[in-house]
């Protein structure tokens, strides 16, 4: 009974390893997939000069003379003078 025992654990300690390796693989393989977000060009905000990202920073103006912010208050800096 106990070697019954002893041979399930192992089994599940080698299946264990096997998924972490498994798993390992395909992280590392969709990990050249996720270089594509970070590899977004940023945006320079024009009153304090913080580099942030176009699509979580704020906006002003229209067309191709948009600009992007890091925050409200930049923006209204921006837009008041
Ligand atoms: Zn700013």
């Amino acid at each position: 009974m106990l070697r019954v025992l002893v041979f399930l654990v192992l089994i599940y300690l080698v299946a264990r390893a096997l998924w972490r390796l498994v798993y390992g693989i395909a992280e590392g393989l969709s990990g050249a997939d996720r270089k594509s977000p970070t590899a977004m060009p940023l945006v320079r905000d024009p009153v304090c000069g913080t580099y942030v990202v176009p699509s979580r920073a704020l906006t002003a103006g229209s067309g191709r003379d948009v600009q992007f912010f890091c925050s409200e208050r930049c923006r209204q800096k921006w837009t008041s003078r």
